[in-house]
């Protein structure tokens, strides 16, 4: 039999005591997922008490002597294995950020953000940023001081970073984009001015039937899954996923009833940061290292699925059936035209529907706009006319309305300044990741069209990344791999590469 991965008896009390906590987390996560589905919209200020309150009660959790005393007994253990180390490093660190933080800023700042949920939802229905403003100007000074109460070395937007990815600085943002935004100002370049470059395809405009759309994505996750008895799909209008508890993760996509790609790639985007959390050895459920934290490990998932797998052209051909049969129409087309579909590149409002070329841009004006903001450079009221000047510098394209433009994502929303450059960084980790993959297993290209090639991909994931759940932070994972320092390289010569085929630049 093999050893059991938490061993020392004091990491075991640890763990023991720390389920209170895990169960806080537990029904926390079941009422987001519930606000973020099917709650009624008057339920708002209910369930922003409750959450409050529950996050107070996880606060005095961390707080509490004995817990504090458990915490260090296992500190000062000798010879921990990965594991058991990972776990004192996490707790201390959730124990720093509620030790830093006021329970009274804390009850605030979860009772804000869900109210404000609801009001950046109907300023996005009316594109009225005006009813939006105000949640978003209490959002920004409670994060300013967030910032300030958290601590940093130096720039208050390191403390925010940090939240979301261990260690990650402004400085290190700013370095990654340096590399990128040149080379990809200058690919998209070569791409519209190639002869295949169009501003349009007609599959954009086709109308599906969403029940039609919804047999299809039980279709793909039975595909890709080898259990659904451990995850299940719902719709949200800003697809996520989240794992509840042990064997319930789930995930949302979307029905718009037009350019089915949309609702595809969010099913299959949702489905990659499932699979992390799915794969997590067993030994680590119930313990603060079960699942992903990193949220760039975490995205690196997710663009690995949607963009290797979903928009490749052999996964299209293997589910050319499928989708000829949730839209007749697409009997007229080859499984080559769909991928151009699926690949189209062109610049855009919306990031979540970015093209694989354009979306770092659009995660880039967040940044830039993210800093500004805590560096009380811009006014909140400022933001969408700012807004729309970088998407016309950038992009060169500006938004019709602001439904379109500043409101579009509901990360701010939630209070989550500091999230966005993760989803840049995760999806250049991913063609890290791709690389090794192919080294070590041949092209993903000759795997994604069996289910016995897929068991391939998800097993080396599980091998080398989903199996020690949050044990490593993203650049300790990835130096267990490689002596490499990361960089956005690969991801370069693969968009240069792929695109470079399909606009035969
Ligand atoms: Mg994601």
């Amino acid at each position: 039999m093999q050893q059991a991965l938490i061993q020392n008896a004091a990491i075991k009390k640890l763990i023991e005591s720390y389920k209170t906590i895990w169960s806080l987390n537990h029904v926390s996560a079941l009422a987001f997922w519930d606000m973020n589905t099917y709650m009624p919209l008057e339920g708002a200020k209910g369930r922003g008490e409750a959450l409050g309150k529950i996050a107070l009660l996880t606060q005095q959790a961390f707080l509490d002597k004995s817990f504090i005393d458990l915490l260090s007994a296992a500190k000062s253990q000798h010879s921990l294995n990965e594991y058991e180390q990972a776990v004192i490093r996490l707790l201390q660190r959730s124990l720093k950020f509620y030790q830093a933080l006021p329970p009274d800023f804390i009850e605030e700042f979860v009772r804000v953000t869900s109210e404000a949920h609801f009001s950046w939802k109907a300023a996005k229905e009316q594109s009225n940023f005006s009813l939006f403003e105000p949640h978003l100007q209490k959002i920004v000074e409670l994060t300013r001081k967030k910032a300030s109460y958290l601590g940093y070395k130096e720039h208050p937007y390191d403390a925010l970073l940090d939240e979301y990815e261990e260690e990650l600085t402004t400085k290190e943002v700013e370095q990654y984009f340096s590399e990128l935004k040149e080379p990809l100002i200058a690919l998209l370049k070569k791409i519209r001015s190639s002869r295949n470059y169009k501003e349009e395809h007609a599959l954009e405009n086709l109308d599906y039937n969403v029940e039609n759309m919804k047999r299809l994505t039980n279709q793909l996750l039975a595909t890709l899954h080898y259990n659904m008895d451990h995850l299940r799909v719902d719709v949200a209008p800003h697809p996520f996923s989240t794992t509840i508890g042990v064997g319930d993760t789930r995930i949302t996509t979307r029905y718009e009833g037009k350019d089915f790609a949309r609702s595809y790639s969010s099913t299959i985007h949702e489905y990659g940061h499932a699979l992390y959390d799915l794969q997590t050895h067993e030994d680590l459920y119930y313990t603060p290292i079960s699942g992903g934290s990193s949220l760039i490990i975490h995205e690196s998932q997710s663009r690995f699925w949607e963009n290797f797998i979903g928009k490749s052209l052999e996964f299209i051909h293997a589910l050319y059936p499928e989708l000829v049969q949730m839209q007749p129409e697409l009997k007229n087309y080859t499984p080559e035209q769909i991928h151009h579909y699926f690949n189209i590149v062109k610049p855009s409002l919306i990031r979540t529907e970015a093209d694989e070329v354009t979306y770092h841009l659009h995660v880039l004006i967040r940044f830039e706009i993210e800093k500004a903001l805590i560096d009380n450079k811009v006014e909140v009221k400022d933001l969408p006319a700012l807004w729309n000047k970088k998407y016309k510098e950038y992009l060169g394209i500006t938004p019709p309305n602001d439904s379109e433009g500043i409101l579009q994502d509901v990360h701010w929303s939630q209070g989550s300044i500091g999230y966005f450059p993760t989803y840049s960084l995760g999806t250049a980790l991913s063609a890290i990741w791709k690389s090794h993959l192919e080294k070590e297993l041949g092209p993903i290209s000759a795997l994604v069209s069996s289910k016995a090639g897929l068991k391939q991909i998800q097993d080396w994931l599980k091998e080398h990344i989903h199996q020690y759940g949050s044990t490593h932070t993203f650049g300790d994972l990835l130096r267990k791999k490689s002596s490499e320092p990361f960089s956005s390289k690969y991801l370069l010569d693969y968009l240069t590469d792929k695109y470079t085929t399909i606009y035969s630049l």
